[in-house]
C-alpha cells in the first residue's frame, strides 16, 4: 500500500511540543508522510510564546503549491494560520487543488495566552475556509469565538444537550463534521458542574456530522504536560482518515493516542511540557 501523504499548514513551535514540529512527530508515529507549509515561526518554549515572525502569504502559497503539484496529498491538516491573508491563501489553495479531505484546527490563542490568529481573521476563516472543511476541531473558547463572530448567540453550556447544540451550530457554518473538544468543561460523573465544585473526572468530546451526534468520553488526566494536545489530536485524526477509517473511528482512535501521550509524557521544561508522541 502506498504511503499516505499529509500536508500540514501551520506555525512552527521552536520547543517542539506543538505546531508543525508536533504534527510531524504524530504523522511519523502513524506511519504517514508529512509535508509542511509554514505560516509563521514562533519563538516558544514550555512557558510561552516570546515572539512571532509571519511568513509572507505569497511564499506560503508557493510552499503549498510546491508540495501538492509534485508529491500530491491525501489529507490536509491546518493549525495556526496566523493572519487573515494566510487564511485566504489556504482557502484559495483548497479550491485550486480540489482538496476534498481536511482537518482544520481553528487555533486562536495558545494555552499560555498568546494570540495565534488575530480577531479580524476569524471572520475570514468562517467565510472562506469552513465551507471547504471536512473536520473542524474547536475547543470551547474557540467555539464561542466562532459562533459570536458569525453573529450567533452563545451561552455557556449547562448540560450535554447544550454542548451538542453548540456542535450542531458550528456545523451549520460549513464543515462536514465538528469535533467539539471538552477539555475546558468541568464534568463529573457524566454531568457538568460549576468550576471548583468537584474535580473533573472525564473529558467529553462531541462529534457531530451527517445528522449523527457521537459522544466520546475519555478519563480526565490532571497533568501540566498537555502542550500541543490540540495540534497532535488533529494530526492523528488526519492520519487515521488518510488510512481509510471512518471519521467517527478516526476521532476515537486519535483520542486514545492523545490519552496515552499525556500519560507517558516525559515532563520536559519548566512549564506545560509536551506530550509523548511515540508510545
Ligand atoms: N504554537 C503553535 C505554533 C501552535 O500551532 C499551537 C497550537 O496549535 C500552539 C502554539 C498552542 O499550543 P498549546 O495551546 O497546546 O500551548
Amino acid at each position: 500500500m502506498s504511503v499516505k501523504r499529509i500536508l500540514v499548514i501551520a506555525g512552527s513551535d521552536s520547543s517542539g511540543g506543538a505546531g508543525l514540529e508536533a504534527d510531524q512527530k504524530v504523522i511519523a508515529a502513524h506511519g504517514c508522510y508529512a509535508m509542511t507549509a509554514t505560516t509563521a515561526l514562533t519563538a516558544q518554549n514550555t512557558l510561552g510564546v516570546s515572539d512571532i515572525h509571519h511568513t509572507p502569504p505569497p511564499f506560503l502559497q508557493k510552499q503549498i503549491d510546491a508540495c501538492i503539484e509534485d508529491i500530491g496529498v491525501d489529507v490536509v491538516k491546518t493549525g495556526m494560520l496566523a493572519s487573515a491573508d494566510a487564511v485566504s491563501v489556504v482557502a484559495d489553495a483548497f479550491r485550486r487543488h480540489s482538496i476534498r479531505t481536511s482537518v482544520v484546527d481553528p487555533v486562536m490563542v495558545s494555552t499560555s495566552g498568546s494570540q495565534l490568529l488575530p480577531g479580524e481573521a476569524v471572520d475570514t476563516l468562517i467565510k472562506q475556509l469552513l465551507p471547504l472543511t471536512t473536520v473542524l476541531t474547536p475547543n470551547l473558547p474557540e467555539a464561542e469565538l466562532l459562533l459570536k463572530t458569525a453573529g450567533i448567540s452563545f451561552m455557556d453550556p449547562e448540560n450535554v444537550d447544550d454542548i451538542s447544540i453548540i456542535a450542531k451550530q458550528l456545523q451549520q457554518l460549513g464543515p462536514k463534521y465538528v469535533l467539539l473538544k471538552g477539555g475546558h468543561l468541568p464534568l463529573t460523573k457524566g454531568r457538568l458542574v460549576s468550576k471548583g465544585e468537584a474535580d473533573q473526572d472525564v473529558v467529553l468530546n462531541v462529534l457531530y456530522g451527517e445528522g449523527e451526534t457521537t459522544l466520546m468520553e475519555t478519563p480526565y488526566q490532571k497533568s501540566r504536560n498537555t502542550h500541543g494536545t490540540g495540534c497532535s489530536l488533529a494530526s492523528a485524526i488526519a492520519c487515521n482518515i488518510a488510512s481509510g477509517m471512518s471519521i467517527v473511528n478516526a476521532v476515537k482512535k486519535a483520542n486514545l493516542y492523545i490519552e496515552a501521550g499525556i500519560k507517558t509524557s516525559k515532563g520536559l521544561g519548566k512549564g506545560n511540557g509536551p506530550i509523548n508522541h511515540f508510545h
